[in-house]
């Protein structure tokens, strides 16, 4: 299923891209939690976690790769951030186009509410 991610991956959408390689493109989140809210996305279409698969392991792994290389541009990998995947609809998941969010520059308290 083809999403707005995709659009913005082809750079048919504008989005404020940080980061682009042939596996992953990252930009900032139009609607940022925190400071720092940037999403990672494989540039390949998979929908979510349910999605992957063991052909997949290079592309999850460039994913953290970014994601530290980004936090460390960013200024925030000392101080601390969260990697977030949401799955599906219990998981909030809005956007079926596999993403890790980076979010920090502030403290995030508790992971989830009570
Ligand atoms: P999720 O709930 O995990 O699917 O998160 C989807 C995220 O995508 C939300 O935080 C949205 O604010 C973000 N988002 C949706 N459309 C865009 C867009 N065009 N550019 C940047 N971020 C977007």
């Amino acid at each position: 299923m083809t999403t707005i991610f995709s659009k913005i991956i082809a750079k048919e959408i504008p989005a404020d891209i940080v980061y682009q390689d042939d596996w992953v493109t990252a930009f900032r989140d139009i609607h940022p939690q925190a400071p720092t809210h940037i999403l990672i996305v494989p540039n390949k279409e998979i929908a979510t976690v349910n999605d992957v698969f063991p052909e997949d392991e290079a592309i999850l792994g460039r994913m953290f790769v970014v994601a530290k290389q980004i936090a460390t541009e960013q200024g925030i990998a000392e101080s601390g951030y969260r990697l977030i995947v949401n799955c599906g609809a219990d998981g909030g998941q809005e956007v079926y186009h596999l993403h890790m969010h980076l979010v920090g520059g502030r403290k995030l308290g508790r992971m989830l509410p009570n």
